[in-house]
Parts: C-alpha cells; structure tokens; sequence
C-alpha cells in the first residue's frame, strides 16, 4: 500500500496530477484552512505511482544556465499605473497578445475567488495586472495551454508563482518553443477562503457591497502602492496595507500555505524563463536609476527568456544589476518566509464572526511623524533622501 503522505504534505494545489492518473483517483478538495489539496480514492488506485513521479515537487525543473539581472521601468505610465512594480508583465502581455498569441494569468472572478484565465483580448490585461495576495486556481488552465500548444504559431505567455510554473512544466512534460513562463518572486500564499472571509467581514462593517478590489495602487505619495483599494458602489476607500488585518498578516507570513514555509522556488536558480519581482531597494541595487518610482526586478534565466526579453526591451528603461546584490534584499531569492509561532493556530478561528476584529494590524495606531511622512510627495522624499545620502 502506498503512503501518499508526502505528496499530500508537499501539495501546493497545482492539479497536474489530477489530470495525469491514469484511472482518476485523484481530485482537488478543500482542506479545514481553505486551501485545495490532493484526495486519493484508494479504491480506484492502481498503485502505479504515476501521481509521486510527476508532482514537480519531486522533479528538478530550475533553469542552469547564466543569469542576467535587471531593474527595469515601462516606459508606458499608463501600464506600469495599474502594475504592482515596473509593468513588466503588462508589456509583455501585450506584445504576445499583438502578435497573436495567448497569455494565461490570474483575475478575480465575481465571488472574489482569484482564477488563472487563458485569454487572447488585450482588453483582459488589466484585469490580471496587479498582484493579488491570495492562491490563484490554476486547475483548468494547464489543459487550455496544453491544447493551445498545438497550434504552433501562436506563442503562450503563462504567468504565475514558481509552483505553479513547475506545475505546468510537468504536465506538459517539457518545454515547446511557442510557451514562455514568467514566474514571480513568491514569498507564499494565503487561502482563497480565508481572503473571502475578509471580503465578507469588510462588507459587513461597511454595510455595503464590494464591487472589486485591488492590493497594489501607486500614488503620488506611495511609491509602491501597498494600499489596497476596495471600490463599492459610489466610493473608493484606501487602506495602508499596515492598517489592514488581512495585508498585515500576509505581510509578516502569518496566513501561508504550509508549503509556502520550505518553498524549494525560493532560491536564485528559477522555474520560469524569465522571473519578476519588485525591486525594493533602489538606491543601493540600482543607484541613481528612477528610484522614486515603483522598480522591478527582472531575471532572464535562459535563452529562450532572453529571445523574449530581447523582443520587448525597447519599451523599458533598463539598468542591469547584481543578483547576489538584490538577493540580499528580496529574501525569497535566497530562502523560503519565515513560519512565525502564530501560524500553528492561525486558521482554526477564521470563521469566527469576530476573527479580524481581534486581529492586531502592523499599525493600529498611527505616529504624528507617520501622519506627515505620508503627506509628502515621493519625488520630494526621494531628492531629500538623496541631498542626506550625498
Ligand atoms: C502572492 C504573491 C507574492 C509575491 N511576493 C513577492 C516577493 O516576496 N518579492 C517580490 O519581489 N515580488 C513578489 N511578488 C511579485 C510582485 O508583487 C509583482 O507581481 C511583480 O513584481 C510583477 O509586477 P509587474 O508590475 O510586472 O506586473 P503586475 O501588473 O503586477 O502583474 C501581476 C502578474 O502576476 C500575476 N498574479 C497576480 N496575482 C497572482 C496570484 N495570486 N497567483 C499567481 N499569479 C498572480 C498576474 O496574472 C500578472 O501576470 C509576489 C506576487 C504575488 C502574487
Ligand atoms: S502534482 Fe500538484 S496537485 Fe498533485 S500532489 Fe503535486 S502539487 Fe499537489
Ligand atoms: S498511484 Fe497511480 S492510480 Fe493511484 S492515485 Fe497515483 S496516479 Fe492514480
Ligand atoms: S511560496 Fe512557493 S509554494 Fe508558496 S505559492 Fe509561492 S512558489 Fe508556491
């Protein structure tokens, strides 16, 4: 009899194996915490292991070959507006979409559940720009690429976290000229269900509906938009992210996938052709280089990640930049988040009517010195910072 426990404790949900058991044993189901898992009908099991030799966490799917690393800037303000660092994504997107291709990557859907859509309409760009801190679903997508694939003059961009990358990797079993990946800098994921219990929450203490919702939104006075933007029928409300009991728990690791804790992506050595990220320390990675804007990094991690680069490079500002440098900083290119103590009992209240009322925010409180930083514009934070650095 086989002991399916480490496929199911390493399980992030990708659904590959689904897909692949000969006789379909395997389905995605809900655990306690909201997040999708494996469930195996050991009746219709034929023992044939086939599920453990293709779960990519069992597989060695890093590129080897020499990487460049880059800060990089849309030189497009509309994109890179609506993008949660330079608009890398958006800029790509749009050049396979231009060119006839398709792009997969996450929206929300009605119910605020966060999707990964396979789409070829320029207009579904702004719909999966921005980085929504929650698990997206990628069961259904992988089998839209893989059909896709066929049609050999149209090239597929599929964006999304190192795991689910690896995921598609080994559903297809290899790597098509006409598919190029683009994973993030992941430093792990809450659960959908948790991120809609928040939903629900919000709606109640506002007595209104939420019509959508966005975690990243640049200002003037923001750089990189850690104010998510919660849109009701009439009004926008702001929240700072340290404000918020949702944002902060993510922000300090507190709501993960259990995975998430020994993630094997959190290294230099990636998944994806090319990997983005936000680059979140300028003036000492990238000196001298835009660094009141929102920044981000760029790895190009093979040849085919450079075929693309190459494509589109011309619609950035580019500074190349050391990655042990902006390993250092970014710390999910070196390890996996940190699992805090809190973590043990994090979930088992989440359905508690009260659960994000009791839940202390980064910032609860707000210092005066808070209060007028946050009035200041970052053109003018940055030039003083620079005038003190001289
Ligand atoms: C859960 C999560 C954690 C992250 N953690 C880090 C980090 O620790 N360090 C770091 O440098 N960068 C991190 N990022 C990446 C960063 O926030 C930006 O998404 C990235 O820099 C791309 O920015 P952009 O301006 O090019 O694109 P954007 O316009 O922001 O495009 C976002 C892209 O990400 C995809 N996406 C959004 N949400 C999800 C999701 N939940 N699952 C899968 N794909 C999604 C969209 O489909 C789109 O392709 C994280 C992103 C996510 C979603
Ligand atoms: S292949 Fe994907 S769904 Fe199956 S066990 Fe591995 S991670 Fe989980
Ligand atoms: S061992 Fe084979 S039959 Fe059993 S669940 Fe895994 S893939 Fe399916
Ligand atoms: S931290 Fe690792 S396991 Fe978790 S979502 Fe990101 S890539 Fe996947």
């Amino acid at each position: 009899m086989i002991n399916f426990k480490n496929l199911y404790d390493n399980c992030t949900g990708c659904g590959t194996c689904v897909y692949l058991c000969p006789t379909k044993s395997i389905t995605l189901k809900k655990n306690s915490e909201g997040f999708l898992y494996v469930h195996i009908n050991t009746n219709t099991c034929v023992e044939c292991k086939k599920c453990i030799r293709i779960c990519h966490q069992n597989l060695e799917l890093k590129n080897t070959d020499k990487q460049i690393a880059l800060a990089a800037l849309s030189k497009s303000k509309k994109l890179r507006r609506k993008s949660s660092s330079g608009g890398v994504f958006a800029e790509v997107a749009k050049h396979i979409i231009s060119n006839h291709g398709l792009v997969a990557g996450a929206v929300y859907d009605a119910d605020f559940n966060v999707i990964q859509i396979l789409t070829d309409n320029l207009d579904d760009i702004h719909r999966m720009q921005g980085s929504k801190y929650v698990q997206a679903d990628s069961y259904g997508v992988y089998e839209k690429i893989r059909q896709t694939l066929g049609e050999k003059d149209k090239n597929i961009l599929y964006v999304g976290t190192p795991c689910q990358i690896a995921g598609l990797l080994s559903f297809i079993n290899g790597r098509p000229s006409n598919l190029f990946t683009i994973d993030l800098i992941c430093h792990g994921v809450p659960s959908p269900q948790i991120f809609k219990n928040y939903i629900a929450w919000k709606e109640g203490k506002l007595h209104k509906k939420i019509h959508s919702y966005s975690f990243r939104n640049k200002s003037a006075f923001n750089r990189t938009g850690f104010i998510s933007k919660l849109y009701l029928q009439r009004k926008c409300i702001s929240i700072l992210a340290e404000e918020d009991p949702y944002y902060s728990d993510f922000l300090q690791c507190k709501n993960f996938r259990e995975c998430c804790y020994q993630c094997k992506y959190s290294d230099r050595k990636r998944v994806g052709d090319i990997s983005i990220g936000d680059l979140d320390n300028p003036d000492v990675v990238a000196p001298g280089f835009w660094g009141w804007e929102a920044l981000s990094t760029v790895i190009i991690n093979n040849s085919h990640g450079k075929e693309l680069w190459n494509q589109i490079s011309k619609q950035f500002f580019v500074k190349e930049i050391d990655l042990s440098e902006e390993a250092k900083y970014n710390r999910n290119l070196s390890k996996p988040s940190v699992r805090p103590e809190c973590r043990n009992d994090y979930y088992l209240e989440m359905d508690h009517e009260y659960f994000f009322d009791q839940r202390q925010p980064l910032l609860h409180k707000k210092s005066l010195l808070f209060k007028i930083k946050r009035m200041i514009p970052v053109k003018v934070k940055y030039c003083i910072k620079k005038g003190r650095l001289r």
